[in-house]
């Protein structure tokens, strides 16, 4: 994927709240991962994250790629309540580092931040035409928040175990980059810049949902199971995605139209967090009564159904067959 060179960004979209600023150098070393807030999942075992694999498992898988229920009910990660709360990185002034470095489409292809910029510039573009074609109301649009390790959210604190995450209180995406190693590393995606902007999208899946009012009819059944209204939201989150990956040349954003090789690191990513493979990586065993999100062939199917298509009436995940 490469971004159109003289494609002005709109850097306000995403809020960056990173301690440490910006990591331009990061990626592939394995560095990054300091101490967290009130757990160990960032201890470098053996310089691997493993460690950091089974505390998210042990929070609850639900939360990956996922929608924070609000508030948090004080029963996940040991937190009471209103109690304590992560201590939260230093605010940096919000986006300014990103207005000042991430311009132009060129520089999205320069750095990993600057294209969370693009790839969220485009994923609204998208979907601010299509309710202004199809929809009776205007796309208000969401901000993403980069974080490192722990951030406080509208839907209470929250850290990078739980990954990247959509919070409906404050209609914001949060996400921590270090993540997309993980995804590599611990979950054997294939990883890749596709692969990010396929978890992006899908993030925005879930706001557009929100504004589309299914999330709140769906309400606060987040029953597990294979036929659930949890994974029938996840799978059309998934779908959504890919009915942006189909449309993402209209916005302008990108030079061409996505490669082959671009849509399997998307596949590969939605493969490589399906339920059933998460399990049987961690318990040996397939539960459907424990699922989420959707299997590997689920996740995978859906991203395809919605690119073939480009079209979100095809996302009806809450019919039958699923
Ligand atoms: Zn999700």
């Amino acid at each position: 994927m490469q971004f159109e060179d003289d494609k002005p960004l709109d850097p306000s979209q995403v809020e960056d709240v990173r301690a440490s600023g910006p990591q331009p150098g990061r990626g592939g070393g394995g560095g990054g991962f300091g101490g967290m807030p009130g757990g160990g999942c960032m201890l470098p075992i053996g310089g691997r994250g493993g460690g950091c694999l089974l505390l998210l498992l042990a929070l609850g898988a639900m939360f990956l790629f996922g929608i924070v229920p609000t508030p948090f009910t004080g029963d996940q990660n040991g937190q009471q309540g209103g109690g304590q709360q992560p201590s939260a990185p230093p605010a940096l002034s919000p986006s300014g580092n990103l207005a000042e470095r991430c311009k132009t489409g060129a520089d999205a292809d320069q750095s990993e931040d600057c294209r969370v910029v693009g790839t969220v510039n485009s994923i609204q573009s998208y979907w601010r035409q299509y309710f202004r074609d199809n929809e009776r109301k205007e796309y208000t649009p969401a901000k993403t928040v980069l974080f490192s390790q722990a951030v406080n959210t509208g839907c209470g604190p929250a850290d990078s175990a739980a990954g990247p995450f959509y919070c409906p209180a404050d209609r914001k995406v949060y996400l921590d980059l270090t993540f997309f190693d993980t995804l590599q590393r611990d979950f054997g995606a294939e990883g890749g810049p596709f692969a990010q902007a396929y978890v992006i999208a899908h993030e925005y899946g879930h706001h557009v949902q929100n504004l589309l009012g299914t999330m709140s009819k769906v309400g606060r059944d987040n029953r597990p199971g294979a036929n659930s209204p949890s994974v029938r939201l996840e799978l059309q989150a998934d779908c959504y995605a890919g009915v942006w990956a189909h449309n993402a040349v209209k916005t302008g954003f990108y030079r061409e139209p996505f490669t082959q090789e671009d849509i399997d690191q998307a596949l590969s990513a939605a493969a490589a967090v399906g339920d059933d493979s998460i399990q049987r990586r961690t318990q040996g065993r397939v539960t459907p009564d424990a699922f989420t999100h959707g299997t590997s062939r689920q996740r995978e199917q859906w991203f395809g159904t919605g690119y073939r298509t480009g079209d979100p009436v095809r996302c009806d995940t809450f019919s039958d067959g699923i």
